[in-house]
């Protein structure tokens, strides 16, 4: 897969962010850090990634899983030419540690600073603009050729990342990854210590989060880890998280989420809502669901069959997800189901359209799950012109099944 160049982003070519990050995050909702983090690096609808990297305080971990995973990653690394001197010896170190790659420095320009900020005291007048200036315009421009980027955020860091996803939209434009997003600080800890990762030397220092030189201070003990940052002024986010300067809307709150229309599953006799009230489970889930009651697995359509193989006799229901209606792989899945011998109810979810009813029950599946805003766009009565899908399908005019 493309990560690194300048051709056209994959974002032009797929669905619209808002629709991919919402099925990423059903897709991978129950997945561990690590996992979340290796489908973002190779899941088509993500498209070409790169983490984006401080090297501060616990950064070594995500830069560690993405050593692991795979070393080539784009790293995108903000020097502000205002950071301490040991940060950048950190990032060298952990950069040749861990067999990075591709790791990029990036910069304002030398002319943008020379009209903005020639003497380097902005931060003492205006910590906005000077972040603006020294990381969010360049990492703008970085970002620009690519269609997601990863952070390292967490929900126990509060405020408005307390209630991060794993897979956020920004602003229509691209996919933000935070692998990390349920992890707590001893989760950190234990990582680091258990990979034996190099710390950033101002940690022991009594410097738990680390910014730039003169906008980060000491903490003293019991404090908030961030009060060193921009310490005694309101700001609290350097603006990356931002859009034109401004706080952005965070994710939904989950009593939101909870309020929202409903998926409608759709059946050869047409509309009705999901009668399915027991949860999924994913196929590593497999083995400590046996023996539940009424089991139904989440499956993406890049899933192995094999790994399911005398597996499945238990289970009532397999959902296998559509990320785009381009995507057959769905398809060859549900017919290799049938085939390993899974009798129970089988269901395509997500973005199947009404013209792909016929293959959708010619694969093997029993009925489709749609989300509210295509059952509005292609309403019951189009989906109930192709219920007699037999009509509508070529092979099974051929076998003389129509
Ligand atoms: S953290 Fe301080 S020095 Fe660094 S870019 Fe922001 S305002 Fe400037």
């Amino acid at each position: 897969m493309e990560r690194t160049g300048n051709a056209m982003p994959l974002e032009t070519a797929l669905a619209p962010v808002a629709d991919r990050v919402k099925h990423l995050n059903r897709r991978y909702r129950n997945r561990a850090a690590q996992s979340v983090l290796e489908h973002a690096l190779h899941d088509a609808q993500v498209g070409r990634v790169a983490l984006v990297s401080s090297f501060g305080a616990e950064s070594v971990v995500l830069l560690h899983m993405v050593s692991v995973i795979d070393r080539t990653t784009p790293v995108l690394f903000i020097d502000t030419r205002m950071l301490f001197e040991q940060t950048l010896s950190y990032q060298a170190e952990v950069a040749a540690a861990l067999g990075l790659t591709d790791v990029r420095t990036i910069r304002a320009r030398p002319e943008t600073l020379a009209a903005h900020d020639p003497d380097g005291v902005l931060h003492q007048s205006d910590t906005d603009a000077c972040c603006a200036l020294r990381k969010v315009e360049p990492l703008e421009r970085a970002l620009a050729h690519f269609d997601a980027w990863i952070t390292g955020r967490k929900r126990f860091q509060g405020g408005r990342r307390a209630v991060l996803d794993f897979f956020e939209n920004e602003q229509d434009r691209r996919i933000k990854v935070n692998p990390l997003a349920h992890w707590r600080p001893e989760d950190v800890q234990d990582y680091m210590v258990n990979n034996r990762l190099p710390r950033h030397p101002l940690v022991a220092r009594g410097y738990p989060s680390i910014g730039c030189a003169p906008c980060t201070s000491r903490v003293a003990p019991g404090e908030d880890p961030r009060a060193g940052r921009w310490r005694d002024q309101e700001k609290e986010e350097c603006g990356i998280h931002f859009v034109n300067g401004k706080a952005v809307p965070g994710p939904a709150p989950r009593q939101e989420e909870e309020v929202e229309p409903t998926s409608v599953i759709v059946t050869d006799t047409g509309f009705s809502p999901d009668d399915w009230a027991h949860g999924f489970h994913v196929p590593e889930e497999l083995e400590a669901a046996a023996g539940a009651p009424a089991l139904a697995l989440d499956l993406a359509s890049d899933t192995d069959p094999a790994v399911l193989a005398g597996r499945v006799d238990g289970v009532d229901l397999i959902r296998i997800d559509f990320p785009s209606f381009a995507d057959g792989r769905g398809f060859t899945l549900a017919r290799r189901l049938r085939l390993m011998g899974f009798n129970g109810r089988l269901r395509a979810h997500g973005h199947v359209i009404a013209d792909q009813y016929a293959m959708v029950r010619r694969a093997g599946f029993d009925e489709v799950e749609i989300p509210p805003d295509l059952a509005r766009r292609q309403p019951e009565a189009q989906w109930r012109r192709r219920a007699a899908w037999r009509a509508h399908d070529y092979q099974s005019r051929l076998r003389g099944q129509a």
